[in-house]
Protein backbone atom coordinates (compact mmCIF):
# COMPACT_ATOMS: atom_id res chain seq x y z
CA UNK A 1 0.00 0.00 0.00
CA UNK A 2 1.13 3.76 -1.02
CA UNK A 3 1.55 6.95 1.19
CA UNK A 4 -0.24 9.41 -0.81
CA UNK A 5 -0.08 13.06 -0.54
CA UNK A 6 -4.07 14.82 -1.73
CA UNK A 7 -3.92 18.01 -2.72
CA UNK A 8 -7.73 19.81 -3.25
CA UNK A 9 -10.18 17.88 -1.21
CA UNK A 10 -13.40 19.29 -2.81
CA UNK A 11 -16.39 18.13 -4.49
CA UNK A 12 -14.33 15.28 -6.22
CA UNK A 13 -10.93 15.22 -4.80
CA UNK A 14 -12.42 14.97 -0.87
CA UNK A 15 -14.45 10.90 -2.04
CA UNK A 16 -11.73 10.25 -3.91
CA UNK A 17 -9.22 10.43 -1.15
CA UNK A 18 -11.92 8.59 0.85
CA UNK A 19 -11.82 5.79 -1.75
CA UNK A 20 -8.05 5.74 -1.58
CA UNK A 21 -8.21 5.41 2.65
CA UNK A 22 -11.01 2.36 2.08
CA UNK A 23 -8.36 0.27 -0.23
CA UNK A 24 -6.29 0.67 2.53
CA UNK A 25 -3.47 3.61 1.39
CA UNK A 26 -2.14 5.52 3.75
CA UNK A 27 -3.20 9.50 2.52
CA UNK A 28 -2.53 12.73 3.63
CA UNK A 29 -4.71 15.79 2.45
CA UNK A 30 -4.77 19.16 1.99
CA UNK A 31 -7.00 22.06 0.65
CA UNK A 32 -7.12 25.64 1.48
CA UNK A 33 -10.98 25.26 2.69
CA UNK A 34 -10.93 23.89 6.43
CA UNK A 35 -14.50 22.55 6.06
CA UNK A 36 -13.46 20.29 3.17
CA UNK A 37 -10.57 18.85 4.86
CA UNK A 38 -13.08 18.24 7.99
CA UNK A 39 -14.57 16.45 5.59
CA UNK A 40 -11.95 14.63 4.54
CA UNK A 41 -10.85 13.63 7.86
CA UNK A 42 -13.63 12.20 8.87
CA UNK A 43 -13.29 9.82 5.60
CA UNK A 44 -9.79 9.06 7.46
CA UNK A 45 -7.32 11.06 5.60
CA UNK A 46 -4.55 12.51 7.68
CA UNK A 47 -4.67 16.69 7.26
CA UNK A 48 -1.37 18.29 7.09
CA UNK A 49 -0.68 22.29 7.07
CA UNK A 50 0.28 22.84 3.69
CA UNK A 51 1.43 21.61 -0.02
CA UNK A 52 4.67 21.13 0.40
CA UNK A 53 3.79 18.64 4.02
CA UNK A 54 1.60 16.80 0.85
CA UNK A 55 3.94 16.48 -1.36
CA UNK A 56 7.18 15.20 1.37
CA UNK A 57 7.88 11.87 1.99
CA UNK A 58 5.18 9.64 -0.28
CA UNK A 59 4.95 7.49 -3.29
CA UNK A 60 2.53 9.72 -4.97
CA UNK A 61 0.79 12.81 -5.07
CA UNK A 62 -2.43 13.26 -6.37
CA UNK A 63 -4.15 16.83 -7.47
CA UNK A 64 -7.62 17.60 -7.90
CA UNK A 65 -8.29 21.39 -8.44
CA UNK A 66 -10.08 23.79 -10.23
CA UNK A 67 -7.69 24.68 -13.08
CA UNK A 68 -4.82 25.11 -14.97
CA UNK A 69 -3.30 28.13 -13.39
CA UNK A 70 -3.97 26.32 -9.78
CA UNK A 71 -2.28 23.02 -11.24
CA UNK A 72 1.02 25.24 -12.22
CA UNK A 73 0.92 27.10 -8.63
CA UNK A 74 0.33 23.95 -7.10
CA UNK A 75 2.91 22.24 -8.95
CA UNK A 76 5.65 24.60 -10.01
CA UNK A 77 5.28 27.73 -7.49
CA UNK A 78 7.09 28.50 -5.15
CA UNK A 79 7.37 26.00 -2.19
CA UNK A 80 5.00 23.67 -4.17
CA UNK A 81 5.11 19.91 -5.12
CA UNK A 82 8.07 19.94 -7.37
CA UNK A 83 10.39 21.76 -4.66
CA UNK A 84 9.10 19.13 -1.61
CA UNK A 85 8.38 15.83 -2.94
CA UNK A 86 11.59 13.52 -3.66
CA UNK A 87 13.04 12.36 -6.61
CA UNK A 88 11.04 9.21 -8.07
CA UNK A 89 7.82 10.39 -6.69
CA UNK A 90 4.39 9.52 -8.82
CA UNK A 91 2.78 13.14 -9.48
CA UNK A 92 -0.93 12.71 -10.62
CA UNK A 93 -3.14 15.73 -11.71
CA UNK A 94 -6.83 14.34 -12.03
CA UNK A 95 -7.99 17.75 -12.62
CA UNK A 96 -9.74 19.17 -15.87
CA UNK A 97 -6.84 21.59 -17.31
CA UNK A 98 -6.05 22.76 -20.64
CA UNK A 99 -3.91 20.76 -22.49
CA UNK A 100 -0.86 23.71 -22.76
CA UNK A 101 -0.70 23.51 -18.91
CA UNK A 102 -0.51 20.07 -18.66
CA UNK A 103 2.03 19.70 -20.81
CA UNK A 104 4.26 22.48 -18.81
CA UNK A 105 3.46 20.43 -15.20
CA UNK A 106 5.16 17.55 -17.43
CA UNK A 107 7.82 19.12 -18.64
CA UNK A 108 9.04 20.57 -15.59
CA UNK A 109 8.22 16.96 -13.24
CA UNK A 110 10.89 15.21 -15.74
CA UNK A 111 13.35 18.55 -15.04
CA UNK A 112 12.77 17.51 -11.14
CA UNK A 113 12.93 13.64 -12.24
CA UNK A 114 9.52 12.87 -11.04
CA UNK A 115 7.06 11.12 -13.06
CA UNK A 116 3.99 12.37 -13.96
CA UNK A 117 0.33 11.74 -15.15
CA UNK A 118 -2.14 14.02 -16.41
CA UNK A 119 -5.59 12.07 -15.62
CA UNK A 120 -8.61 14.05 -15.67
CA UNK A 121 -11.87 11.68 -14.91
CA UNK A 122 -15.55 11.61 -16.27
CA UNK A 123 -18.16 9.92 -14.41
CA UNK A 124 -18.93 13.23 -11.48
CA UNK A 125 -19.43 13.85 -8.60
CA UNK A 126 -21.46 10.26 -7.54
CA UNK A 127 -18.82 8.27 -9.36
CA UNK A 128 -16.29 10.02 -7.31
CA UNK A 129 -18.22 8.85 -4.27
CA UNK A 130 -18.81 5.03 -6.13
CA UNK A 131 -15.49 5.10 -6.78
CA UNK A 132 -16.14 4.03 -10.74
CA UNK A 133 -15.00 7.42 -12.38
CA UNK A 134 -12.90 6.97 -15.86
CA UNK A 135 -9.44 8.40 -15.70
CA UNK A 136 -8.38 9.33 -19.15
CA UNK A 137 -4.37 9.10 -18.29
CA UNK A 138 -2.05 10.82 -20.47
CA UNK A 139 2.55 10.30 -19.39
CA UNK A 140 4.93 7.33 -20.00
CA UNK A 141 3.85 3.77 -20.28
CA UNK A 142 6.14 3.21 -17.44
CA UNK A 143 4.45 5.78 -14.89
CA UNK A 144 1.08 4.50 -15.91
CA UNK A 145 1.83 1.29 -14.78
CA UNK A 146 2.55 2.48 -11.16
CA UNK A 147 -0.63 4.51 -11.68
CA UNK A 148 -2.85 2.13 -12.04
CA UNK A 149 -3.50 0.57 -8.91
CA UNK A 150 -4.01 3.67 -7.30
CA UNK A 151 -6.62 4.75 -10.18
CA UNK A 152 -8.35 1.22 -9.44
CA UNK A 153 -9.12 2.58 -6.20
CA UNK A 154 -10.98 5.40 -7.55
CA UNK A 155 -12.25 4.21 -10.63
CA UNK A 156 -13.95 1.43 -13.01
CA UNK A 157 -12.39 2.06 -16.37
CA UNK A 158 -8.49 3.70 -16.89
CA UNK A 159 -7.31 4.37 -20.31
CA UNK A 160 -4.20 5.07 -21.55
CA UNK A 161 -4.40 7.87 -23.81
CA UNK A 162 -0.87 8.21 -24.84
CA UNK A 163 2.18 10.94 -23.94
CA UNK A 164 2.34 13.89 -21.77
CA UNK A 165 -1.17 15.72 -22.13
CA UNK A 166 -3.25 13.31 -23.72
CA UNK A 167 -5.98 12.58 -21.26
CA UNK A 168 -6.53 16.13 -21.60
CA UNK A 169 -6.98 15.84 -25.03
CA UNK A 170 -9.12 13.03 -24.46
CA UNK A 171 -11.16 14.78 -22.24
CA UNK A 172 -11.62 17.80 -24.33
CA UNK A 173 -12.36 16.15 -26.95
CA UNK A 174 -14.72 13.42 -26.00
CA UNK A 175 -16.65 16.28 -23.70
CA UNK A 176 -17.05 18.38 -27.31
CA UNK A 177 -18.70 15.52 -28.97
CA UNK A 178 -21.20 15.17 -25.81
CA UNK A 179 -21.83 18.91 -25.81
CA UNK A 180 -22.18 18.68 -29.73
CA UNK A 181 -24.81 15.96 -29.71
CA UNK A 182 -27.14 17.40 -26.73
CA UNK A 183 -27.70 20.11 -28.60
CA UNK A 184 -28.47 18.31 -31.92
CA UNK A 185 -30.63 16.18 -29.80
CA UNK A 186 -32.35 19.44 -28.28
CA UNK A 187 -33.01 20.97 -31.61
CA UNK A 188 -34.57 17.66 -33.11
CA UNK A 189 -36.71 17.19 -29.75
CA UNK A 190 -38.16 20.88 -30.52
CA UNK A 191 -38.52 20.74 -34.33
CA UNK A 192 -40.16 17.33 -33.52
CA UNK A 193 -43.12 18.21 -31.42
CA UNK A 194 -43.20 21.97 -32.87
CA UNK A 195 -44.22 19.72 -36.09
CA UNK A 196 -46.47 17.82 -33.81
CA UNK A 197 -44.61 14.47 -33.36
CA UNK A 198 -44.76 13.18 -29.83
CA UNK A 199 -41.53 13.48 -28.37
CA UNK A 200 -41.53 9.34 -27.16
CA UNK A 201 -42.65 8.73 -30.67
CA UNK A 202 -39.38 10.66 -31.91
CA UNK A 203 -37.50 8.79 -28.85
CA UNK A 204 -38.75 5.25 -29.86
CA UNK A 205 -37.66 5.81 -33.71
CA UNK A 206 -34.57 7.72 -33.17
CA UNK A 207 -33.09 5.73 -30.60
CA UNK A 208 -33.00 2.44 -32.78
CA UNK A 209 -31.78 4.59 -36.06
CA UNK A 210 -29.07 6.52 -37.10
CA UNK A 211 -29.64 9.35 -35.47
CA UNK A 212 -29.15 7.60 -31.49
CA UNK A 213 -25.90 8.48 -29.73
CA UNK A 214 -24.57 7.76 -26.18
CA UNK A 215 -26.53 11.35 -25.26
CA UNK A 216 -29.45 10.32 -26.39
CA UNK A 217 -29.94 7.12 -24.31
CA UNK A 218 -28.50 8.33 -21.12
CA UNK A 219 -29.43 12.01 -20.99
CA UNK A 220 -32.66 12.98 -22.88
CA UNK A 221 -33.25 16.43 -22.55
CA UNK A 222 -36.81 15.52 -22.41
CA UNK A 223 -38.60 14.04 -19.50
CA UNK A 224 -40.47 10.92 -18.86
CA UNK A 225 -38.85 8.97 -21.65
CA UNK A 226 -35.07 7.84 -20.41
CA UNK A 227 -35.28 7.02 -16.16
CA UNK A 228 -31.55 8.10 -15.85
CA UNK A 229 -32.57 11.76 -17.74
CA UNK A 230 -31.78 15.01 -15.40
CA UNK A 231 -34.82 16.33 -17.13
CA UNK A 232 -36.76 13.62 -15.05
CA UNK A 233 -35.71 15.98 -12.18
CA UNK A 234 -36.02 18.98 -13.37
CA UNK A 235 -32.88 19.50 -14.73
CA UNK A 236 -31.09 18.75 -11.09
CA UNK A 237 -27.42 17.81 -12.30
CA UNK A 238 -25.98 15.34 -13.48
CA UNK A 239 -23.11 16.99 -15.09
CA UNK A 240 -23.66 20.52 -14.74
CA UNK A 241 -23.90 23.59 -17.39
CA UNK A 242 -21.20 25.08 -15.98
CA UNK A 243 -19.09 22.24 -15.90
CA UNK A 244 -19.71 21.42 -19.81
CA UNK A 245 -19.12 25.43 -20.46
CA UNK A 246 -15.73 24.92 -18.98
CA UNK A 247 -14.62 21.75 -21.04
CA UNK A 248 -16.06 23.82 -24.09
CA UNK A 249 -13.65 26.65 -23.40
CA UNK A 250 -10.45 24.49 -23.26
CA UNK A 251 -11.68 22.66 -26.41
CA UNK A 252 -11.75 26.06 -28.09
CA UNK A 253 -8.49 27.15 -26.23
CA UNK A 254 -6.39 23.68 -27.64
CA UNK A 255 -7.95 23.96 -31.05
CA UNK A 256 -7.08 27.35 -31.46
CA UNK A 257 -3.43 26.43 -30.65
CA UNK A 258 -3.91 23.37 -32.92
CA UNK A 259 -4.72 25.29 -35.45
CA UNK A 260 -7.90 22.70 -35.66
CA UNK A 261 -11.00 23.49 -37.44
CA UNK A 262 -13.97 22.96 -34.73
CA UNK A 263 -17.01 25.08 -36.22
CA UNK A 264 -19.55 23.19 -34.30
CA UNK A 265 -17.77 23.25 -31.27
CA UNK A 266 -16.85 26.86 -31.02
CA UNK A 267 -20.72 27.19 -31.80
CA UNK A 268 -21.57 24.98 -28.61
CA UNK A 269 -19.48 26.91 -26.88
CA UNK A 270 -21.42 29.77 -27.27
CA UNK A 271 -24.67 28.58 -26.63
CA UNK A 272 -23.09 27.41 -23.45
CA UNK A 273 -22.03 30.91 -22.57
CA UNK A 274 -25.41 32.26 -23.22
CA UNK A 275 -26.93 29.92 -20.86
CA UNK A 276 -24.50 29.77 -18.65
CA UNK A 277 -24.55 33.58 -18.55
CA UNK A 278 -28.12 33.90 -18.20
CA UNK A 279 -27.75 32.61 -14.60
CA UNK A 280 -28.18 28.52 -15.76
CA UNK A 281 -25.11 27.31 -14.93
CA UNK A 282 -25.97 25.10 -11.93
CA UNK A 283 -28.46 22.96 -13.84
CA UNK A 284 -27.73 20.02 -16.17
CA UNK A 285 -25.95 20.50 -19.03
CA UNK A 286 -29.24 19.12 -20.74
CA UNK A 287 -31.60 21.87 -19.91
CA UNK A 288 -29.68 23.62 -22.78
CA UNK A 289 -33.16 22.39 -24.31
CA UNK A 290 -34.72 25.09 -22.67
CA UNK A 291 -32.77 27.91 -24.57
CA UNK A 292 -33.68 26.35 -27.97
CA UNK A 293 -37.50 26.28 -26.88
CA UNK A 294 -36.98 29.91 -26.50
CA UNK A 295 -37.74 29.19 -22.48
P1 LIG B 1 -14.08 21.99 -6.26
O1 LIG B 1 -14.02 23.45 -6.46
O2 LIG B 1 -15.16 21.39 -5.42
O3 LIG B 1 -12.68 21.47 -5.64
C1 LIG B 1 -11.43 22.03 -5.93
C2 LIG B 1 -10.69 22.19 -4.61
O4 LIG B 1 -9.37 22.67 -4.84
C3 LIG B 1 -11.37 23.22 -3.69
O5 LIG B 1 -11.74 22.59 -2.48
C4 LIG B 1 -10.29 24.28 -3.49
O6 LIG B 1 -10.29 24.84 -2.20
C5 LIG B 1 -9.03 23.49 -3.75
N1 LIG B 1 -7.87 24.31 -4.07
C6 LIG B 1 -7.77 25.31 -4.97
N2 LIG B 1 -6.53 25.84 -4.96
C7 LIG B 1 -5.84 25.13 -4.03
C8 LIG B 1 -4.50 25.20 -3.53
N3 LIG B 1 -3.63 26.10 -3.99
N4 LIG B 1 -4.13 24.34 -2.57
C9 LIG B 1 -5.01 23.43 -2.09
N5 LIG B 1 -6.28 23.31 -2.51
C10 LIG B 1 -6.68 24.16 -3.46
O7 LIG B 1 -14.08 21.34 -7.72
P2 LIG B 1 -14.45 19.83 -8.11
O8 LIG B 1 -15.88 19.76 -8.53
O9 LIG B 1 -13.93 18.90 -7.06
O10 LIG B 1 -13.61 19.68 -9.46
C11 LIG B 1 -12.21 19.50 -9.43
C12 LIG B 1 -11.71 19.25 -10.86
O11 LIG B 1 -12.37 18.11 -11.39
C13 LIG B 1 -12.03 20.41 -11.82
O12 LIG B 1 -10.92 20.57 -12.67
C14 LIG B 1 -13.26 19.93 -12.56
O13 LIG B 1 -13.36 20.49 -13.85
C15 LIG B 1 -13.00 18.44 -12.62
N6 LIG B 1 -14.22 17.63 -12.75
C16 LIG B 1 -15.30 17.88 -11.96
C17 LIG B 1 -16.45 17.10 -12.10
C18 LIG B 1 -17.67 17.37 -11.24
O14 LIG B 1 -18.74 16.81 -11.55
N7 LIG B 1 -17.58 18.15 -10.17
C19 LIG B 1 -16.49 16.07 -13.05
C20 LIG B 1 -15.36 15.81 -13.80
C21 LIG B 1 -14.22 16.60 -13.65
Amino acid sequence: MATIGFIGLGNMGGPMAGNLVKAGHKVKGFDLVPASVKAAEKAGVAAVPGIAEAARDVDVVITMLPAGEHVRQVYMGEGGVFSAAGKGTLAIDSSTIDVGSARAVHAAAAAAGIDMLDAPVSGGVAGAAAGTLTFMVGGADAAFARGKPIFEAMGRAIVHAGGPGNGQVAKVCNNMILGITMIGISEAFTLGEKLGLDPKKLFDISSKASGSCWAMLNHLPVPGIVESSAANRDYKPGFAAAMMHKDLKLSQEAAAQAGAATPLGAQAAALYTLFVNAGHGGQDYSAIIKLLQGR
